[in-house]
């Protein structure tokens, strides 16, 4: 996996790692923060507040505390309800100080403790407001009954120093007057009683008065001891000893003789007794007093307990602050504690990450790349300097590899130049050195060249012109060989055709044995004289292809049907097998085709003496307008062996000598067969075991052709040509003209055989063509004239000529044709050829006489070849067999199957050619061309045709047979 991802990929993932790695320990870190932030949180929002709370709380419980003593030490109720107003408030902070407390509590017991002390230091508070409240109330109504008291006695005593002024001042006066009559003896009585009343009224009076003065000022000194008497028991003391100077008092103001004055002391007396009260009971001056000691006692109780619960609640609160401060010193450290964690993990995954990272990058980005490339920069620097002893090694599979790869390459590749530049140059100092001796040696030899170009100028002269010598002898050659030809062909035609004729008359056997020994060795040259012309034709390019819509199917069977007789004869078994998806026509040279299917064939046949030949047509690829057309002729003969293979197809080679003894020829049928085929773009080839036979295989590709091929017109025509027509022949050579004469009367046709071009146009007076058959070279005017002057004396410029010539050429043969000649058959005049030729013009011939049902020389021909009993044979095989086969046409048109009625039809077809039997032959052929599109009363019609023109030939064959067989007997003896 690692290894297909490359440099890019690993880096990718390397970078992936370390990041990876970053962004954990990032996350860590951030993870570390939120549980130091948190811990922080606590402590801000839960730890400190609550301490501050505590605190806030405590100081406001001092305050409170402080507040008693300050309520208990006012004086008046402004400065009561003043204490009072920051008592409420302090009241309310305290309450919510507490609620803020209470929220933040760390410990709620705790402080719920200190706020039942709180409470309980509020109410204590508000008692001592009550009793401050009572105390100033009691202590106005004290001092306004103190101050009257006191005021009633200054009366009093002011009222008692008038009166003892007043008794002064009476007492001053009798003691004056007592000396005026003291010493008027007169009055010394008076003086007496004087001095008694002196001493009884006034001095009394006076000591009275001072005893009310007295008292007075002490009911004054004891108002101020009052004022200042702290216990029950003073009280007690001083309202007694007030008692007892009020009842004193009271009694000197009654002892006041003056009304008046006694009137205003008892009044005095009388407020001072009101306000004071006669007893300590409440009410009363002292009993205030009292309840003012009271008071302040409870007020000072109250301040103890405040004082209690002071120091309670300030050791609540303490505790409070403590555990607070306990719990923020905790949470303080808790979160230094998350610090310090923190930053231990933060170090450990910054030294993990960098120690990954480092690793990473050590192992491979140092190791294998960096290490790598800068060895690779080194070798290139090395290169680029021109040191070529550099050595990358080639370790890893990524890219740097591959860059190695590419430094060594570039590295022999700089070595190899280098070698090349180094051998350049040596070869460039060579080679100006070769340049110096050259240019030295080239004006040397410049003068030798000029001589021997004068030399090979007059060289090229003389090859020039034995070349052109050579030409002039192969033309002279192929122009030798084309007059031998025609030269010797003609005689030999007339040989041949002689020796045919001769044949056909009455002969001992002797004579009819040497007559076909004759025959054949003519044949024979005749076929190396054929072979050596063809050879010549193609060696001088005289060949020219021929393009014909064709049958092959029918081609192929043409030749079959034409070597199967000496197939049989040798006891060869001859089979030919054609594919059925062979295009029904091709376009090609059909005559060519069948000159090299004739040979192949034909060599099969001679170079196998047991077994048979097979011939068998397949197609191969094929595209819409054309196919690959595969023929192979296997044989079981003697077998070509490997060496052997290789010469075969030269000119004039056969495997061994014995070959020519044995089998005759003359090497040339395969390489004339080869050459057509390569000029027709087809293929030859031979697959082959010494004795066990040969198999050749002839591969040509053909356009396919539209219409019908010849094979299907020439059925008609065929049939056609067995129409007896009248046929004007002109030729010179006694023998051609005799066979020529000979072939067409055989074919049923009228002859009127000429010498010369005249002699043809006179016959025309009496005679009219259908045909007119020439030959070319004809002495007095020639083929072409006399072709022109029998048209012109007929009036019928259309008549149908066949030209016949041992000239073949085919420039020769073209000028034939342009100049209206309508057919040509190359000499010596082969049967076939010359009735083909007569088939293919009879279309434009008008319909003459009913065809023959009994071709009487075809069937001669036949015995003669065969022998009666064979053709007999045949006969009767055809007797039993036709019948049959007619009727299977009658059950085909029943049901109407159309394809079984052409295979019958052609199958009858063949019948009919090989028995000679002509209007047979011309039904079965309308019969198959007419199976695929005539009606079933046209098809039955032709049926019954055919079976008329059978019975009619048999007839005629009857008549004819049994009067050949004494000829034959004859012959035999
Ligand atoms: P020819 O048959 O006239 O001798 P060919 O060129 O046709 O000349 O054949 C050349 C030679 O090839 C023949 O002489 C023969 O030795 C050999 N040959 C041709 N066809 C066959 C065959 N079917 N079987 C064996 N040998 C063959």
């Amino acid at each position: 996996m690692l290894r297909r991802l490359g440099i890019g990929g690993r880096l990718f993932l390397a970078f992936l790692c370390i990041s990876g790695l970053s962004l954990s320990s990032g996350i860590a870190s951030w993870l570390i923060l939120r549980h130091i932030a948190a811990a922080q949180s606590v402590v801000n929002t839960k730890a400190l507040p609550a301490v501050a709370a505590t605190q806030h709380t405590a100081e406001l419980s001092a305050k409170l505390v402080a507040t008693a003593p300050v309520l208990a030490a006012v004086q008046s109720s402004a400065e009561l309800s003043n204490e009072q107003a920051k008592l409420s408030r302090l009241a309310q902070e305290m309450v919510a100080s507490l609620d803020e407390a209470r929220k933040l509590a760390i410990d709620t017991q705790l402080v719920e403790e200190f706020a039942g002390a709180v409470e309980k230091m509020l109410a204590n508070l508000k008692s001592n407001y009550e009793l401050v409240r009572q105390r100033l109330e009691e202590e106005a109504a004290y001092r306004d009954s103190a101050e009257k008291v006191a005021d009633a006695a200054q009366s009093i005593l002011l009222l008692s120093e008038t009166l003892i002024s007043n008794a002064s001042a009476g007492a001053s006066a009798v003691t004056a007057n007592l000396y005026g009559l003291i010493n008027d003896p007169a009055r010394r009585e008076d003086a007496y009683s004087a001095i008694d009343r002196l001493i009884e009224h006034d001095i009394f009076l006076m000591e009275r008065m001072y005893e009310l003065r007295h008292r007075s000022a002490q009911i004054s000194l004891l108002i101020n001891r009052l004022n200042r008497a702290e216990s029950m028991v003073e009280i007690t003391e001083i309202s007694r000893i007030f008692q007892d100077h009020m009842k004193v008092i009271r009694r000197r103001i009654l002892g006041i003789d003056d009304p008046v004055r006694r009137a205003q002391a008892l009044q005095s007396f009388n407020t001072m007794e009101t306000a004071a009260g006669d007893t300590p009971v409440a009410g009363s001056l002292f009993g205030r007093r009292q309840r003012i000691i009271d008071l302040v006692g409870k007020l000072d109780t109250l301040a103890e307990a405040n004082r209690d619960l002071s120091v309670k609640q300030n050791a609540v609160a303490r505790t409070i602050l403590d555990r607070s401060g306990e719990f923020a010193r905790t949470t303080a450290e808790r979160a230094d504690h998350a610090v310090q964690i923190g930053v231990f993990v933060l170090i450990l995954t910054l030294l993990g990450a960098v120690l990954v990272s480092g690793t990473i990058v050590w192992l491979y980005v140092e190791r294998n790349l960096v290490r790598r490339l800068g060895g690779l920069s080194r070798a290139m620097q090395r290169l680029t300097a021109g040191d070529l002893a550099v050595q990358v090694a080639e370790d890893g599979d990524d890219e740097l590899r591959t860059m190695a790869v590419a430094v060594n390459r570039f590295r022999d590749e700089s070595q190899r130049r280098l070698d090349l530049e180094q051998e350049r140059e040596r070869i460039t100092v060579e080679l100006k050195r070769h340049r110096e001796e050259l240019q030295q040696l080239v004006e040397e030899q410049t003068e030798q060249i000029r001589l021997v170009n004068t030399q090979l100028r007059q060289e090229a002269l003389d090859h020039a012109e034995a070349r052109e010598r050579a030409e002039q002898a192969s033309s002279a050659k192929s122009a030798f060989l084309a007059t031998m030809s025609h030269e010797i062909r003609t005689p030999m035609t007339g040989m041949l055709g002689m020796m045919r004729l001769l044949s056909d008359t009455k002969l001992s056997s002797a004579q009819r044995k040497h007559l076909s020994i004759a025959a054949n060795s003519g044949e024979a040259l005749l076929g190396i004289l054929n072979a050596i012309l063809d050879y010549s034709k193609i060696e001088s390019g005289n060949v020219v292809l021929e393009q014909v819509d064709f049958d092959m199917a029918t081609l192929v069977e043409g030749v079959v049907a034409f070597m199967r007789p000496i197939a049989t004869e040798k006891g060869l078994d001859f089979n030919l097998k054609i594919d059925r998806k062979l295009a029904p026509a091709f376009s090609g040279d059909a005559t060519k085709i069948r000159q090299v299917l004739f040979n192949l064939v034909s060599n099969a046949i001679k170079f196998t003496e047991r077994g048979g030949v097979e011939v068998e047509v397949t197609k191969a690829e094929a595209d819409k307008s054309s196919q690959r057309v595969i023929v192979t002729i296997a044989d079981t003969g003697i077998g070509i062996s490997p060496e052997q293979q290789e010469h075969i197809f030269q000119a004039f080679t056969q495997t061994d000598a014995s070959i020519t003894r044995r089998f005759g020829g003359t090497g040339l049928g395969l390489a004339i067969s080869r050459e057509l085929a390569r000029l027709m773009g087809a293929e030859l080839k031979v697959e082959s075991a010494q004795g066990t036979g040969s198999k050749f295989i002839f591969e040509l590709t053909m356009k396919t052709a539209r219409r019908p091929g010849r094979a299907q017109q020439r059925g008609p025509r065929a049939a056609k040509a067995r129409q007896a027509l009248n046929i004007l022949m002109v030729e010179d050579d006694e023998a051609t003209r005799l066979v020529a004469d000979t072939v067409l009367s055989k074919a049923g046709h009228r002859v009127r055989a000429v010498s010369s071009g005249y002699a043809a146009v006179e016959a025309v007076a009496d005679f009219k063509p259908d045909i007119l058959v020439m030959d070319i070279s004809l002495p007095g005017i020639d083929g072409l004239e006399t072709m022109k002057r029998v048209r012109k004396a007929l009036e019928a410029p259309g008549l149908p000529v066949i030209a016949m010539s041992a000239h073949v050429f085919t420039s020769e043969v073209e000028r034939y044709l342009n100049s209206g000649v309508d057919a040509f058959v190359a000499k010596p005049i082969i049967d076939e050829q010359l009735l083909e030729a007569i088939g293919t013009l009879t279309d434009r011939v008008p319909a003459g006489t009913v065809l023959a049902a009994f071709d009487e020389v075809a069937c001669k021909a036949d015995v003669d070849a065969l022998g009666l009993e064979v053709v007999r044979r045949l006969h009767r095989i055809a007797q039993d067999s036709l019948p049959r086969r007619f009727e299977a046409m009658h059950e085909a048109l029943r049901g109407n199957d159309r394809k079984a009625l052409r295979d019958l039809a052609h199958a009858t077809k063949s019948s009919a050619g090989s028995l000679g039997f002509p209007r047979l032959l011309a039904a079965s052929v309308a019969l198959e061309t007419a199976s695929a599109s005539g009606s079933a009363a046209e098809l039955g019609h032709i049926v019954s045709e055919c079976e008329a023109a059978f019975a009619a030939g048999f007839a005629q064959l009857d008549q004819t047979l049994p009067a050949n067989e004494p000829a034959e007997r004859t012959a035999a003896e």
